[in-house]
C-alpha cells in the first residue's frame, strides 16, 4: 500500500489520540536515526501507521527522563499524584470508544472485548488512584525500652516496563498505575506489534497533568531497549508480561545491577470438569475461558480434563456451542473470534494441531486455517488427547480445545500438575467441599472454582513455578513498586510514668 494511505484506516471521534510517536521528557519523538516500523491491521494485512523504531540511545534518553523526574514526583503527597491518576482514568473512560478501535484495529480482538479490556485496564488506574494513599508502614513493638522500630515504604525508583501485544492497554495499565501512585517514574517499551494503544493512553496520561519524564514510551528493538533498561543503574525495577523464555533472559541480565523484577509469563491452564459439575455452566466456562482473544492469553484455558462419567455429554455439548462461534474482522458486529495476531502464531497452532492428530486426536470441529484467509483459522476442539502431545505441554496461544479424559480426582490433580506453569487453573463441580480440596491441590497462583473470568483489578494477578514472580492488581500489586525501609529510633528515655 502507499505510504500516504497509512493511518487512514484510522478514523477516531478523537484524531488527537492518533499517536505514532515515542514519548520521551513529555515530548513526541521519532527514533534517534529516524528509522520506521509499520504496524498492522492483524484482520486485513494493512499497514495502520509507522512508529518509530527506537534503540538503545533513545531508551537511554528515556531512563535519563525518567531519572530527572523521579525525585519530584515521588516527592510529591500521594494525594496529588493519584488526583492525576484519578484524571487519567476519567479520561480514559471518556475515550472508551477510541481506545476500543485503536485495540481491535491493532491486535484484532473483537470489539466488545476491546470495549472490556479498556473498563478492565482503566479499572487499574482508578484502583490505584485510590490504593496509592494507602501505602503505609508499620510500627514494630519494640524488644528494648530504649528504642523503636519502624517501617516505611518508599518508591523504588526508575521502573523499566515491557509488555506484550494480547492486550495492548490493560497489560499497560496494570504496571503504570501502581508504579506512579507509589512514586515511581518509568519507560514503558509496549510490544511493538501493539504500540497505538499504549501512545493513546501515554496521550491521556498527558492530557491528565502527568509531569514530562513521569511515564515515557520507547518502542522498537526489544533487544536493545531492553539491554539498556538491564544495563541502566538508574532503573531499579523491572516489570514484564511475556513468554517464559524473554523472562528468563530478563532474570539472569537483572542479575547485573541487582534490579527488583516481577515477571508474568506464560501458562498452561488446566480446565478440569468433574461428574458433579454442572454441564451448561461448564459448557460456557470452557467457551470463555478457551476461545476469548482468540485463545491468546496466558491465562487461556490449554488443556480440558473431563472425567469419564460426563466426557460424552461435556464433548457434544461443547463441539455444539463452539460451532456457534462467530469468526470474522473485529470490527465487524456479531463476531466472537479475531484472527491471530501474525503468521508465527497461525503456524503454531497448525503444528501443534497436526502434532496432535499424528498421536491419535480426533478433530471434534474446525481444525483448519479459516476460508477468511490471512491468520484467521478455525474454533477448533479435539478429543481422545493426552500428555505425549505437544498441546499438553506447551501454550498453543490459539482457538484449539484438547479434551483429555479422567477417571479420579487424584489422576486429574496430578495431570493439572503435570507442568513447569503455574499461572491459572480452573475446576467445575458442584460440590463445595470437593471444589475447596481441589483448589487446595493446584499448584497455581490463580484458580477459578466454577468461573473462568477470573481477572480483576482488585484481585492479585501471577503465577507459580516458571509461570513467573510477583503479583500485579490488588493490595499486594503495588508492593512490587516499593521498598520496605526500617527504622530504629535509639536513646528514647524513659517512659513518662504520669
Ligand atoms: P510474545 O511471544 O508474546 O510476543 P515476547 O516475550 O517475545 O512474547 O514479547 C513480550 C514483550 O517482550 C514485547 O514487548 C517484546 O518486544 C519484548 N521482548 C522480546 N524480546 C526481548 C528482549 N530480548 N529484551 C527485552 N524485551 C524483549
Amino acid at each position: 500500500m502507499g505510504f500516504a494511505q497509512v493511518g487512514a484506516m484510522v478514523q477516531l471521534k478523537n484524531m488527537g489520540l492518533f499517536k505514532t510517536q515515542g514519548l520521551i521528557n513529555g515530548e513526541w519523538a521519532n527514533a534517534l536515526d529516524n528509522r520506521t516500523l509499520a504496524v498492522n491491521n492483524p484482520a486485513t494485512g494493512d499497514v495502520l501507521a509507522n512508529v518509530p523504531f527506537m534503540g538503545k540511545i533513545d531508551a537511554e534518553k528515556a531512563i535519563a527522563a525518567a531519572s530527572v523526574a523521579f525525585l519530584p514526583w515521588s516527592k510529591r503527597t500521594a494525594f496529588d499524584r493519584c488526583k492525576l491518576l484519578r484524571k487519567w482514568f476519567d479520561l480514559i473512560l471518556e475515550n472508551k470508544d477510541d481506545l476500543a478501535k485503536l485495540i481491535t484495529l491493532e491486535n484484532g480482538k473483537p470489539l466488545t472485548e476491546a470495549n472490556g479490556e479498556v473498563v478492565y485496564g482503566g479499572g487499574f488506574v482508578e484502583y490505584y488512584a485510590e490504593e496509592g494513599k494507602r501505602v503505609f508502614g508499620d510500627i514494630i513493638p519494640s524488644p528494648f525500652p530504649t528504642k523503636r522500630m519502624l517501617v516505611m515504604k518508599q518508591a523504588v525508583g526508575v521502573v523499566g516496563a515491557i509488555t506484550p501485544w494480547n492486550f495492548p492497554l490493560a497489560m499497560i495499565t496494570r504496571k503504570v498505575a501502581p508504579a506512579l501512585a507509589a512514586g515511581c517514574t518509568i519507560v514503558l517499551k509496549p510490544a511493538e506489534l501493539t504500540p497505538l494503544t499504549a501512545l493513546a493512553a501515554a496521550e491521556l496520561a498527558v492530557q491528565a497533568g502527568i509531569p514530562s519524564g513521569v511515564l515515557n514510551v520507547v518502542m522498537g528493538d526489544a533487544v536493545e531497549i531492553g539491554a539498556a533498561m538491564m544495563d541502566s543503574n538508574e532503573v531499579r525495577k523491572i516489570t514484564f508480561t511475556g513468554s517464559t523464555h524473554v523472562g528468563k533472559l530478563l532474570m539472569a541480565a537483572a542479575s547485573k545491577t541487582v534490579k527488583k523484577i516481577s515477571l508474568e509469563l506464560g501458562g498452561n491452564a488446566p480446565l478440569i470438569i468433574f461428574n458433579d459439575a454442572d454441564i451448561e455452566i461448564a459448557v460456557q466456562g470452557a467457551l470463555y475461558g478457551k476461545y476469548r482473544n482468540a485463545g491468546q492469553t496466558c491465562v487461556c484455558v490449554n488443556r480440558i480434563l473431563v472425567q469419564d462419567g460426563i466426557y460424552d455429554k461435556f464433548s457434544e455439548a461443547f463441539t455444539k456451542a463452539v460451532q456457534k462461534l462467530r469468526v470474522g474482522h473485529g470490527l465487524d458486529p456479531g463476531v466472537t473470534q479475531g484472527p491471530l495476531i501474525n503468521e508465527a502464531s497461525l503456524k503454531k497452532v497448525e503444528a501443534h494441531v497436526q502434532d496432535a492428530v499424528s498421536k491419535g486426536a480426533k478433530v471434534l470441529v474446525g481444525g483448519k486455517r479459516h476460508s477468511l484467509g490471512g491468520t484467521f483459522y478455525q474454533p477448533t476442539v479435539l478429543c481422545g488427547c493426552n500428555d505425549e502431545m505437544l498441546i499438553f505441554r506447551e501454550e498453543v496461544f490459539g482457538p484449539v480445545a484438547p479434551l483429555m479424559r479422567f477417571q479420579t480426582d487424584e489422576e486429574a490433580i496430578k495431570m493439572a500438575n503435570d507442568t513447569e506453569y503455574g499461572l491459572a487453573a480452573y475446576a467445575y463441580t458442584e460440590n463445595i467441599e470437593h471444589g475447596w480440596r481441589i483448589a487446595e491441590a493446584l499448584d497455581y497462583g490463580m484458580v477459578g472454582l466454577n468461573e473462568t473470568l477470573i481477572s480483576s483489578e482488585v484481585a492479585p494477578f501471577g503465577g507459580t513455578k516458571q509461570s513467573g514472580l510477583g503479583r500485579e492488581g490488588s493490595n499486594y500489586g503495588i508492593d512490587e513498586y516499593l521498598e520496605l525501609k526500617y527504622l530504629c529510633l535509639g536513646n528514647i528515655k524513659q517512659p513518662f510514668m504520669c
